[in-house]
């Protein structure tokens, strides 16, 4: 066992305050990591306020995290000590259904362990996050980090990275497509720059203008301002795949109307009901799809790490004292933050 230091809330509308616990020991075949960076993401806030039900306290949020090995258990063959580590939205997974098969342990049939908020499988104790000094995780559960990125602009790739990679992969986003990227947060500014950077002819597509030139810097070829009923007609069935980042319950119908026939929108933000509800005729008219996606297995996990390395990608990124964390959370609360916020995890020892 070790003692970590970390940041819990303790209720549902607590603030998030200082919190030492006990991390287990390294086993054969565990990773203990160091951690450097831990990305914040809207989810953690999700959580934190129990707005998707099941929340537990006390609660470490935190699951885009980039450290340094420091510890390796003797059966581990992935990494070594010294080297740079990431650990995203899980911990753990069943390993036998068919969904852990084919390398998608984040659709396990019988539920992955998530970083934090979640019960180990082996001592059912409640599973703690990146915003902590250390982590110990099952190799499987650990990708490696080239040296070649930016640490801490790397930390959001764990989540917010690999959540808009994954589908635009699996929807087969390219060059010659018109893709959408709705909401530019956390999400969003990853989804422009794979979007791009495979090719495709990217949409910003934002309820806020003022971020306009921010999208094109990223490298949107065209910003649409959704609430612009003007805007929204001229670009009526023109895209081949819309990626939805949006946070909270909006109207999707809207969004409907800008897919070509037979195209398809991902929701990977909301994932509340949708009020208004979602049209039949938005599907029936045009035999368009809605589909959704959560985040990404682990091989495809590597992957993506991979991509980033090759490509030069990493997030842009606002990097905090731990100390400020609850002011960054409200800052996010009200969609202020350019575009994602990293906790500096060495001002947890000032
Ligand atoms: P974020 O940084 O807060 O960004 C969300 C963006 O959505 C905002 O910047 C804003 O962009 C837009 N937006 C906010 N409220 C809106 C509204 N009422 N109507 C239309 N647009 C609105 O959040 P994030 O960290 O990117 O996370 C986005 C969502 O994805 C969260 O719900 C999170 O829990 C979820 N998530 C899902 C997965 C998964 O596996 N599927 C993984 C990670 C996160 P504009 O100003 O440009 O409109
Ligand atoms: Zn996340
Ligand atoms: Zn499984």
């Amino acid at each position: 066992m070790s003692l970590a230091h970390g940041y819990a809330v303790r209720t549902n509308t607590a603030p998030l305050e200082p919190f030492t616990f006990e991390r287990r020991a390294v086993g054969s075949n565990d990773i203990r990591i160091e951690v450097l960076y831990s990305g914040i993401c809207h989810s953690d806030l999700h959580q934190a306020r129990d707005d998707w039900g099941g929340a537990e306290y006390p609660m470490v949020p935190g699951h885009e995290i980039i450290g340094r090995v420091v510890e390796v258990g003797p059966s581990v063959t992935t990494l070594k000590v010294g080297d740079f580590a990431g650990v995203g939205c899980m911990v753990d997974s069943c390993r036998h259904c068919d969904a852990c098969d084919h390398d998608l342990e984040q659709y396990c049939e019988k539920g992955p362990t998530y970083t934090y908020n979640s019960h180990d499988r082996n001592t059912g104790e409640l599973t703690m996050g990146g915003y902590s000094d250390h982590i110990v995780v099952e190799q499987r559960f650990v990708v490696k980090v080239s040296e070649k990125l930016d640490l801490k602009a790397a930390a959001p790739l764990l989540c917010a990275g690999i959540t808009t990679y994954s589908p635009l992969r699996h929807w087969k986003v390219g060059p010659g497509q018109k893709v959408g990227v709705i909401g530019l947060g956390g999400l969003g500014h990853m989804g422009v720059k794979f979007a791009k950077a495979m090719g495709a002819t990217v949409v910003m597509i934002t309820t806020t203008p003022e971020k306009g030139a921010d999208a094109k810097r990223l490298g949107a070829d065209e910003v649409l301002v959704s609430r612009d009923a003007e805007q929204m007609k001229a670009h009526a069935n023109s895209f081949d795949f819309l990626l939805n980042t949006v946070p909270v319950s909006h109207d999707t119908n809207p969004y409907m109307s800008l897919l070509k026939r037979d195209a398809t929108m991902c929701l990977v933000g909301v994932i509340t009901e949708l009020d208004p509800p979602l049209m039949g005729g938005t599907v029936i008219f045009g035999r368009k799809h809605v589909t959704g996606s959560a985040i990404g297995g682990m091989a495809e996990t590597q992957e993506m790490m991979d991509f980033c390395a090759e490509h030069g990608i990493v997030s842009d990124v606002e990097v905090i004292n731990i100390k400020d964390v609850n002011q960054a959370w409200e800052r996010m609360a009200k969609n202020d933050v350019r575009y994602r916020f990293v906790i500096d995890m060495a001002t947890i020892k000032a």
